[in-house]
């Protein structure tokens, strides 16, 4: 067993349960320690502090498994976990609500680096770090076992993994026949996933209840559905008596899955239009046109993945949010997101609001929003709180 020796006064974050050791916190690290395996975390008096997954490659060298210094990272240690995460989703979400859902959510679900998500009867795979992929084996034979769920797909195809040194990896683990789509559904709603191709693993399941909250706005609202992907926003705009939806998005591709969507859905055709091309451009043609909006949703992909893509970030958003502010007509409902890490929901509001003056529009933010309770946020692990959004009213 290895042991990751921390530089001097650098336990305080480990104390406070924070899940992450970076590089620059270690003094040296004694024994061997292969790519995912569990080291011991001390101090510089040899004083236990945490079991922890080793990933040399990373920045993020160590993922905290227990603080508890009796705990044995075993399989029955996974079994627990896994068990304790997948129990604790009945009450977050219930079958009849939906029945795509994170199952598991990494750190805030206290298994560093593993996403798992249910769409109907499969499950869908995210393995980001080197523990869980040291534990890959072990951890995808509990989760069939645990959820009773057989169909199992893998969407380890994420530039994270890069970071870790491991390398790209999806496909089917288990089960026979993988069809074109997985049908869910969700508030009623039907919706249908390609877990092979599409965004995520998926589908943006975390979206879930702030779909559900759209509602309240949309009844006779014409609506601009910004960054649509499958058009989910624009569905339950229509579902709740939207008088119109224009959706745009940059992949044609979930594009027609959004007209699919609506016929899915028996919701009427001639209310609901499709726009490929790039929001930024989009925005400042309509502007141009003079066209304008009684409901506008900006759900952008991540501009800011990380703390050092801030400014540029800062720079997108207020851009898109400015021309959206223009496009609204009084009254008008803004829903507006980011889901980058690097952006936090203080400066957010201060980047929208800056938005708003520049726009020359009086604002209010009437609601705020997160990411659904599926995808929880440990208070160890702030870092979990990635998606924020606002409803404004001008
Ligand atoms: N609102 C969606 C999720 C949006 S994800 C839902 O609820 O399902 C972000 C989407 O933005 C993706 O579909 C991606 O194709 C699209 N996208 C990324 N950059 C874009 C751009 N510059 N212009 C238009 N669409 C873009």
């Amino acid at each position: 067993m290895a042991n990751l020796i921390l530089k001097p006064g650098r336990e305080k974050s480990v104390l406070h349960r924070h899940p992450w050791i970076f590089s620059g916190a270690i003094d040296r690290v004694t024994g061997e320690a292969g790519v995912g395996e569990t080291v011991q975390v001390c101090t510089q008096q040899g004083k236990f502090l945490a079991w922890a997954a080793y990933s040399p490659a990373s920045q993020i060298r160590a993922r905290i498994w227990s603080w508890e210094e009796g705990a044995v990272i075993d399989e029955r240690f996974f079994a627990n976990r896994l068990k304790h995460a997948v129990e604790r989703r009945k009450d977050l979400v219930r079958e009849e609500e939906s029945n795509a859902y994170r199952l598991i959510h990494g750190e805030s679900d206290g298994i560093p680096g593993l996403v798992v998500d249910r769409y109907a009867d499969w499950m869908v795979v995210q393995v980001l770090s080197a523990g869980p992929e040291h534990w890959r084996e072990v951890v995808l034979s509990l989760l069939r076992d645990i959820t009773g769920i057989q169909n199992v797909y893998e969407r380890s195809d994420v530039d994270v993994r890069e970071l870790e040194g491991l390398p790209l990896r999806s496909g089917l683990v288990h089960g026979n026949l993988l069809p074109d789509t997985v049908q869910i559904h969700e508030h009623g709603l039907q919706y249908q996933v390609d877990i092979v191709q599409g965004h995520k693993t998926g589908f943006y399941i975390d979206q879930r209840v702030n779909r559900l909250r759209l509602q309240a706005y949309a009844r006779n609202r014409e609506m601009l559905n910004c960054f649509s992907y499958t058009g989910a926003f624009a569905v339950n705009a229509l579902h709740a008596g939207g008088k119109s939806a224009l959706s745009v998005d940059s992949s044609g591709e979930a594009l027609e899955r959004g007209k699919e969507h609506i016929r899915l859905n028996h919701l009427p055709e001639d209310r609901a239009d499709w726009l490929e091309g790039d929001v930024f451009q989009v925005l400042r043609a309509l502007r141009d046109r003079g066209r304008s909006f009684d409901l506008i949703v900006l759900d952008p992909p991540k501009f800011a993945p990380t703390a050092a893509q801030v400014e540029r970030a800062a720079r997108g958003y207020k851009d898109i949010n400015l021309l959206a502010f223009k496009l609204l007509r009084p009254g008008g409902i803004l829903f507006t997101f980011s889901c980058s890490g690097g952006v936090q929901a203080d400066l957010f509001q201060k980047i929208v609001a800056g938005a708003a003056f520049d726009a020359g529009v009086e604002a209010r933010v009437v609601e705020t929003m997160r990411q659904s309770p599926d995808h929880p946020v440990a208070l160890n692990f702030p870092e979990g709180a990635y998606l924020k959004g606002l409803v404004c009213q001008v």
